[in-house]
């Protein structure tokens, strides 16, 4: 081994590319991707963004499509208001939710990362883009970045960084719409800020936490900050699909001589894919964490192999045993299993969500109390019911003794009228005939109904003498 070899194999990836060799920030000066790959993202990104900042105008039966008010513990899926008492929903969410992550990444690699993650379309989509059309190629923003203070400068930068703080203080306020729905946004607007000094000072917070993260920390997030960036390591195999250079056909890399016959492989060693890096990486250094899977590097090398003549995909999606056997994609026995299985824990998910009752009830006999004898024959308990409307409007209930001729008498002039997204007390007198009851202690359900239709039926104890 040369000298030089043997300083490469010691140095090999032995830190990331965002730190320099004394420590500092490496900071990235990435080239504007195009190509096919591109495109698509481009098309994905508007309407991830279409869809990021018109959800939260979006109403189902008078309720936004998503709110997560983590302040007052409401939740909204597709219109539908879920309630603390629906936490066993969202358990069975999260098991299948995190089952989902594991599954898709084994199978998938950084698809999500690439494709759909916040940080990714932001920053590649919204701030880099800005940047570009400011300041120009990576050449002119590194000039730009380390050179004096001239009014061109000026006037990039105060340019540059006013935009980059109206998208975070819009990312902001989205967020905000989110947590607190729509409507509570706009009013906050039109009201004087004095009234809602909390939620200014934390829509600055969020604002400059965005700024900083897509104007300043950037690709720091994917590689060193996020858990399910640095959990890939663990979850991918020789079959997950990941962004691969493919070695077999690329090595012995080596400059094009037009005037020889190329005995090398087909990378050209032109560095193409990795200027595009977001992430600063060189992909033919094999899979890394630092890869956030964003496709530009395919891109690169495809418009290289194009121009030179040779076929593209030296860098495309496969899979570390496509590439070692030189096989095309195949979607294997354990990906097509994998992706059942993922399909059916979003049905469950979904057969949850859509067959949760908008109204429960809970009856329990009011504890020290006996039973009565009342006219007609009739044995009398006293009860109370809560009953929680998770809907946002006011719902007319009638609750009936199925089973048996019993009667049900509201206390104290009460209303079975259940009052919008609230738990509802009432206290009511079953009465049922003696001859009915023939047990110290019997079953009894109670049917409630919403306009003439169950809608749940509860089962409880009807005290009576001893036999
Ligand atoms: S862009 Fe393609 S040809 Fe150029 S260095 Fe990268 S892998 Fe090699
Ligand atoms: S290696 Fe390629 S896919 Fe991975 S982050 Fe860099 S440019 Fe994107």
């Amino acid at each position: 081994m040369t000298e030089e070899e043997l300083l490469h194999a010691e140095t090999f990836r032995d830190r990331v590319t965002t730190v320099t060799e004394s420590g500092k920030r490496n900071w990235i000066y990435a080239l504007k991707p195009s190509g096919r790959f591109y495109n698509y993202r481009n098309i994905v990104s508007y309407l991830y963004l279409i869809v990021f900042f018109v959800l939260p105008f979006i109403k189902v039966n008078d309720n936004p499509l998503f709110l997560v008010n983590i302040i007052d513990s409401k939740f909204i899926l597709f219109g539908k208001i879920f309630w603390p008492q629906d936490f066993f929903i969202f358990a069975v969410g999260m098991i299948a939710f995190i089952v989902f992550i594991v599954l898709f990444t084994v199978i998938y690699g950084r698809l999500f990362c690439g494709w759909v993650c916040p940080q990714t379309v932001f920053l590649e989509f919204v701030f880099r883009r800005l940047e570009w059309l400011i300041e120009g190629t990576p050449g002119r923003q590194k000039a730009l970045r380390d050179g004096p203070w001239t009014f061109e400068k000026v006037w990039k930068m105060v340019l540059k960084h006013t935009l980059f703080l109206v998208f975070s203080f819009l990312i902001a306020h989205a967020f905000l719409a989110y947590i607190l729905g729509i409507d509570e946004v706009v009013k906050i607007i039109g009201e004087p800020f004095s009234q809602h000094i909390g939620l200014l000072v934390g829509l600055i917070v969020f604002t400059l936490l965005f700024y900083s993260v897509f104007a300043f920390v950037r690709e720091i997030i994917c590689t060193t900050v996020c858990p399910y960036g640095r959990l890939q390591g663990v979850m991918f195999d020789k079959d997950t699909m990941q962004i691969s250079y493919d070695y077999k056909r690329g090595e012995e890399r080596g400059k094009l001589k037009k005037t020889e016959t190329r005995t090398l492989g087909d990378c050209i060693d032109c560095h193409k894919c990795v200027m595009v890096c977001p992430t600063g990486i060189d992909i033919r250094d094999g899979v890394q964490l630092d890869c956030v899977g964003c496709t530009a590097c395919i891109d690169a090398c495809d418009e290289v192999m194009d121009k030179v003549g040779f076929p593209k995909g030296l860098i495309r999606y496969a899979s570390e045993n496509q590439i070692a056997n030189g096989t095309a994609f195949r979607f294997t026995t354990k990906m097509k299993a994998y992706t059942a299985l993922l399909f059916i824990l979003l049905v469950v998910m979904s057969v949850m969500i859509v067959t949760r009752k908008t109204v429960d009830t809970y009856i329990s006999r009011v504890k020290g109390q006996l039973y009565q004898e009342v006219d007609g024959g009739k044995l009398s308990n006293l009860f109370e019911a809560k009953i929680l409307n998770k809907t946002n409007k006011e719902i007319p209930v009638e609750l009936k003794v199925e089973g048996m001729s019993g009667e049900i008498k509201l206390v104290g002039g009460q209303q079975f009228l259940l009052k919008k997204e609230a738990i509802n007390d009432y206290n009511f007198f079953v009465e049922i005939p003696k001859s009915e009851i023939r047990e110290r202690s019997s079953n009894i359900t109670i049917g409630v109904y919403s306009e003439g239709q169950k809608i749940q039926s509860v089962k409880t104890k009807f005290l009576g003498p001893f036999k």
